[in-house]
């Protein structure tokens, strides 16, 4: 049986062919793909035998689970995006782009559970451990009783969270720890998975709960946090510009807690500190009300927040517009403007558009569609939404405008942020915010008429 001894394995999302090829088929990244040597198969018997296994206890589904017992660090921001708090025998991957604040936002978690009681250790495999006590001290937590590593060896780190037992361990980052029984080189995508693999093992094994920090590779030799994202119980990415002050905490899988909920931080010289009221600091910036400028009162996670959207609309001097969009999507940008042509009548061929979420906010939710339209048609006629006015709702291809989830709920933090009034979908249930002035509208062309005269 002739068999090839290599395969070939994307460091972004880890799938695995048997050719290289210049881009993924997975995930679409180019120059990703790397050759590996494969990951041991384990005893090659075709089957089980008919050896007889311990037979599995049977529950039902009215056996009432306790919910896990859950410590909580005091940051809020931090708690709810792990789902209230965190939970033993965990594991958490915490991905972020390079140089964002990922150290400084773990070496304060870390700092904040030990001082709550948790028996914590911080491994470092990037840092020596004066750079990570200098980090500690110009953050102010030299007193926290934090134990710290600089190790990368993953036999020594095991068998020393052996000896120790701590409640929480802390790995920064999971790309620079190797297993000497693998073969291939630290950062590979074979010891990234099993570097994950041992230590979230060791974690359910041990009653421990384990942060693996994994820095998200643009291209090339070093595996992503991706490929580990299957392996662990929480996944939270660390976002934000550099240019910006402020980071968002996001979580995109949790078993324990609801998924999409983020947590707002503010980069300070003291490190991060939390942004309570997420809505004021998105809005801070805002002057007078200019054309392209529209409030979109949104969902994240379980929190109502209200971001500013800006277009830019402006005659096109190449034969193929320009559509560059920041912080949004831009098949869901090409849509509405499709939508915009064909069910109002308002053409954007030969306008350049540009889309863009103020203060490096990332938008998800549908609900965002019709507030991206008002912003673009605002920027195509040079006519400002009037300032107190906040809008949100979602457009289907027939130009027809569905409600969205939550409408109290953002009616009420466009209220608290001193709005006045929301222009949002007809449909649901009928409900009245003090102090806000609610327009409900069927369809985009009657939005269109009403706000913009014509159009
Ligand atoms: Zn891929």
């Amino acid at each position: 049986m002739a068999k090839s001894k290599t395969q070939f394995t994307c460091t972004a999302c880890g799938n695995v062919t048997t050719k290289w090829a210049g881009r993924c088929e997975a995930c679409g990244e180019w120059n990703s793909i790397v050759e590996e040597a494969p990951l041991s198969s384990g005893p090659s018997a075709a089957t089980l035998g008919t050896a007889r296994g311990r037979r599995i206890e049977l529950t039902d589904l009215r056996t009432e689970e306790t919910p896990p017992p859950r410590t909580v660090s005091g940051v809020a921001e931090l708690d709810r995006v792990l789902g209230g708090g965190l939970v033993p025998a965990s594991a958490i991957l915490v991905g972020g782009d390079p140089g964002i604040g990922k150290s400084t936002l773990l070496l304060q978690a870390a700092a904040r559970f030990a001082r709550m009681g948790l028996k914590t250790i911080y491994v470092s495999g990037e840092e020596a451990s004066a750079q990570v006590r200098m980090r500690a001290q110009r953050l102010g937590l030299t007193q926290s009783p934090v134990q710290l590593a600089a190790e990368t060896n993953l036999r020594d780190i095991l068998t020393t969270l052996d000896e120790e037992r701590p409640q929480l361990a802390i790995i920064n980052s999971i790309q620079t720890m190797w297993s000497d029984s693998i073969g291939s080189a630290p950062g590979s995508v074979s010891q990234v998975r099993a570097a994950a693999h041992e230590l979230t093992a060791f974690a359910k094994r041990k009653g421990m709960a384990v942060i693996l920090v994994g820095h998200v590779t643009k291209e090339g030799q070093i595996a992503g946090p991706r490929v580990v994202e299957h392996m662990v119980d929480t996944v939270l990415y660390f976002e934000g510009e550099r240019g910006h002050q402020f980071r968002v905490l996001r979580a995109v899988k949790n078993r324990f807690g609801p998924a999409d909920e983020i947590g707002v931080f503010e980069m300070t010289g003291k490190g991060l500190a939390e942004v309570t009221n997420p809505s004021a600091l998105f809005l801070s910036d805002r002057g007078q009300p200019t054309p392209g400028s529209v409030v979109f009162a949104g969902i994240e996670g379980t929190r109502p927040v209200l971001i500013e959207l800006q277009a830019l609309v402006a005659p096109s001097p190449h034969s193929q517009p320009r559509r560059t969009v920041v912080g949004w999507d831009g098949g869901r940008l090409a849509m509405i403007l499709a939508v915009l042509e064909a069910r109002c009548g308002i053409p954007f061929a030969g306008l350049d558009v540009y889309l863009n979420v103020a203060g490096g906010m990332k938008i998800s939710e549908p609900a965002a569609d019709l507030a991206v339209a008002a912003a673009l048609l605002s920027a195509r006629e040079d006519a400002a939404l009037p300032a107190d006015t906040v809008v949100f709702g979602e457009i289907s291809l027939s130009g027809a405008l569905r409600a969205v989830g939550q409408t109290e709920n953002r009616l009420k933090e466009a209220q608290k942020l001193g709005f006045s009034s929301a222009i949002a979908p007809k449909g649901g249930k009928s409900l009245t915010v003090d102090g806000i002035k609610l327009n409900r509208i069927t369809d985009l062309a009657s939005f269109v008429g009403e706000t913009f005269g014509a159009g």
